[in-house]
């Protein structure tokens, strides 16, 4: 094709000359998907292997969500909470029972469940463990990500997220991810929660050591701290189980959802607990206008449906297992560090040879389209529903790419 005939260009540009410049986009510009495929405002063809920062799991427009969310559409699609509406119990009870959890409480982007999370943790140290007034802490981890409210960059250790924007809020401390005796040492008789990522997704799929998370478990029940598992990205099959924290048998005291369980058309997220913790809120302390909002919940039910059968955690189990041996091909073939849990991955890419953002565009133009976090890292995270054969060729362009 020629190239003044392409529209991508142009695209390219009015999208960089009307927004912000809060984000690096590939320059790609998307028309239509289905499943693991995306097109092109030209016609190409790419294999998604990012799948919206995991709120894809379940692919584009999976038929079951579409009609879901098509029959909702035609009957009701918002009412506030002032009102009760006759999705909502359905999938509180349906979401509380995936999670093991007694309540459920529906928000709408990741950031607003964990600043949920914050607001149930201080509310439950001052009212149940009788924490003095205004001291509450949390602990957090080096090279977290919960998102971008001024709260939670607050306690964000990454400079582009966190400088400029303060004051900051009070009331964190950082630990390094993965040491026990600092969370350990961190605790104090004020420490209301410890919130960790299971798997540090944006940090480039970092895991923590084995017995990391029992560990943080066991001093959290000591210590008479709620733990809040942030699995907005590890979540709902994603890793190969419905949690991240399902590998080492740990369940938190708190489930912080978003991401997938908005089935990739809407933004669904939401916190699950047990009445002792949830139970703290009452009335006008704590809410959402679009907070379980008929489509989102006529959505997410049909989301904890599909997960409740246990098929897409299977196959990202399998399929991980396959992505795992394809990557580990490339160590010493231009990469230098491959880490997989599931259909997640996060490859360090030898820096000798190109940045993580060449790598992207480099497989781009072979059609395949990740990102790149920090430097020299990509992480790939396909759809759930991807195939055995485009596992393979994901893994063959990306070999292509680092053959130069
Ligand atoms: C994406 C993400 C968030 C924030 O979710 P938003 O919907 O972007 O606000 C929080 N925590 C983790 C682990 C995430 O990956």
């Amino acid at each position: 094709m020629i190239e003044d005939m392409l529209r991508t260009p142009s695209a390219v540009r009015d999208a960089e000359r009307y927004t912000a410049h809060n984000y690096h986009p590939l320059p790609v510009v998307i028309s239509s998907a289905e499943g693991a495929w995306l097109t092109d405002v030209d016609g190409r063809r790419y294999l998604d292997c990012l799948a919206g920062y995991s709120a894809l799991n379940f692919g584009h427009r999976h038929p079951a969500l579409i009609r879901a969310a098509h029959e909702q559409l035609d009957r009701l699609t918002l009412t506030s909470r002032a009102f009760i509406h006759d999705q909502f119990a359905d999938f509180c009870r349906e979401l509380a029972a995936l999670c093991g959890k007694d309540l459920v409480l529906p928000m709408n982007t990741g950031a607003e469940a964990v600043e949920t999370g914050i607001k149930v943790a201080r509310k439950w140290g001052y009212q149940v463990k009788k924490v003095a007034a205004g001291q509450a802490n949390i602990v957090v981890a080096d090279g977290n990500f919960h998102g971008r409210t001024t709260t939670i960059v607050s306690f964000s250790t990454d400079a582009d997220a966190r400088a400029d924007f303060g004051p900051y809020t009070p009331g964190f401390t950082v630990v390094p991810y993965g040491d026990l005796a600092a969370l350990e040492a961190a605790i104090d008789e004020n420490t209301v929660a410890v919130l960790l990522e299971p798997i540090q997704g944006e940090q480039g799929v970092v895991l923590p050591p084995e017995g990391y998370l029992p560990g943080v478990r066991r001093a959290c029940t000591d210590r008479n701290v709620l733990f809040i598992a942030d699995e907005i990205q590890s979540g709902l099959g994603r890793t190969g189980r419905t949690f991240a924290c399902d590998h080492e048998g740990v369940v938190p005291d708190m489930y912080l959802l978003g991401k997938a369980l908005g089935g990739g058309i809407v933004p669904v997220s939401a916190v699950a607990a047990d009445a002792d913790v949830l139970g703290v809120l009452r009335p006008g302390q704590h809410g959402s206008t679009f907070g379980g909002n008929p489509l989102a919940c006529a959505v997410g039910t049909e989301v904890v449906r599909l997960l409740a059968t246990g098929e897409f955690q299977r196959r990202s189990a399998e399929l991980g297992e396959r992505l795992r041996a394809g990557l580990e091909g490339l160590l010493g073939g231009g990469l230098v560090a491959v880490r997989v849990r599931g259909l997640w991955a996060g490859v360090d890419i030898d820096p000798a040879l190109m940045t993580g953002r060449q790598a992207c565009e480099r497989l781009m133009d072979r059609g395949v389209l990740v990102k790149d976090t920090h430097g020299s890292t990509i992480r790939l995270a396909p759809p759930l529903v991807i195939t055995d054969d485009e596992i393979d060729h994901a893994v063959a362009q990306l070999a292509a790419v680092l053959a130069g």
